[in-house]
């Protein structure tokens, strides 16, 4: 049977191993903060774990109160990585406070020699913090759920781990020990924490994969020009819903916004969809908008009364035609946008269908004189295609 010293330089190891590896990751990303905060927490705690071998051969009070700190510090900051991981907050204040809070309450009863009472209150301190920990990568556990449950796990089995130790030392009831606790739940505990280390380890590999393939993910489906949704992401959302009468699709296209480029040049031409970007998004509120490509965009609206998609794609145009976009030499920039409004229909339209009625309603704003908006008319057996309601 291995002696709990060779266990808490084990522990003390692989503590050491989880932090290079935390490290490594963080120098690669370093957007991640909360992996570097994590890995100072983890020095703490190494230290800790190495002192707190050589206190099990040695119990000087002194010794006692170095090896609480860092435990507890470490614990804190463990905890502050975990808050900054989901808010992603400074993690700086959390970890001072608790730290000064924690050490305060174990460090008096080792100095004054009631060691028995400063590891019960150490293990449920951390027991707290872990628990504490844990509570906040399951709050955050919707961004990758399968990593975060697992380190959920991990902290709360670590928790339990620490809880065993001061109950036995409260059954005991042993004020003043004399010694570091050597007993069934302490060597339970430094198994627990060695395993956890190294599943933690594992655990953070995977969940840095999920946030860049999220990140991946996001990137090829929003426009790099004006931070809204792409033609890729509309398809996405709404490629495979069935539009009914309740459902429309408007699509806008700037009007001679060739001239704009050629008169004040690409990145004025850039400015000018920005800011389209920008109505569209403020009129619209939380409804799917995007950029269809080049000068063109689109708007899925839901569960709409009739009549309320002309109006909105009326808002849009009237708002856009009134932006003040000033171009390099601060004169302003004239734009008007025309579009085009489809519904879908009681027999069910795709994304696809609306898009060509659209496109075609667009077509007619177009050839009948730009700065309007026009609307799309479903074929009927008795209607003729190609039917519009001009609004503008
Ligand atoms: P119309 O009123 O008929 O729409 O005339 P238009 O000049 O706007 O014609 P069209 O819609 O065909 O013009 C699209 C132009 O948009 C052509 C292309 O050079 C320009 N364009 C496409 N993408 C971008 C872009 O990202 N930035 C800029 N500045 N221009 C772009
Ligand atoms: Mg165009
Ligand atoms: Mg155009």
């Amino acid at each position: 049977m291995l002696d709990n010293t060779t266990l808490l330089v084990a522990l003390g190891v692989s503590t050491i191993c989880l932090l290079l590896t935390l490290l490594g990751m963080w120098l690669t990303r370093r957007t991640d903060r909360f992996m570097l905060t994590w890995v100072y927490g983890l020095v703490c705690i190494a230290i800790g774990t190495f002192s707190y071998s050589y206190y099990s051969l040695y119990p000087e009070p002194i010794l006692g109160s170095i090896w609480c700190f860092f435990i507890l510090s470490g614990f804190s900051i463990i905890y502050a990585a975990a808050h900054q991981f989901r808010t992603g907050r400074s993690p700086l204040g959390r970890s001072l406070k608790l730290s000064v809070l924690t050490v305060n309450m174990t460090t008096p009863a080792m100095l004054f020699g009631y060691d028995g009472l400063a590891f019960i209150i150490l293990n449920l301190v951390v027991m707290i913090l872990l628990f504490a920990s844990a509570w906040e990568y399951w709050l955050a556990r919707a961004e990758a759920p399968g990593p975060l449950v697992g380190i959920v796990t991990l902290y709360s089995l670590a928790a339990i781990s620490f809880f065993l130790c001061a109950l036995v030392l409260v059954i005991d009831g042993k004020l003043v020990l004399g010694h570091a606790p050597d007993n069934w739940a302490e060597v339970l505990n430094i198994a627990v924490s060695i395993a956890g280390m190294t599943a933690v380890g594992a655990l953070s590999l995977m969940l840095q994969q999920a946030r860049i393939a999220a990140e991946h993910r996001l990137e090829a489906l929003t426009d790099a020009l004006t931070a809204i949704p792409n033609r890729r992401a509309l398809f996405e959302r709404h490629g495979q819903q069935v539009f009914d009468a309740s459902m429309a699709l408007i699509v806008f296209d700037i009007d001679r916004f060739k001239s704009i480029n050629d008169v004040h040049g690409h990145a004025v031409g850039d400015k000018v969809i920005r800011a389209f970007a920008r109505e569209l998004h403020r009129t619209t509120g939380p409804v799917t908008v995007a950029r269809l490509g080049g000068e063109e965009f689109a708007a899925v609206l839901v569960g709409i009364v009739p009549g309320y998609a002309e109006w909105v794609a009326e808002r849009i145009r009237r708002g856009f035609g009134q932006m003040q976009i000033d171009n390099d030499r601060d004169e302003v920039i004239a734009a008007t946008t025309s579009a085009g409004v489809a519904y879908g229909s009681a027999q069910g339209a795709t994304l696809h269908d609306l898009l060509q009625l659209a496109d075609g309603a667009l077509y007619q704003a177009k050839r009948r004189g730009r700065n309007r908006v026009e609307l799309a008319v479903h074929e009927e057996p008795d209607l003729k295609s190609g039917a519009t309601l001009v609004l503008g």
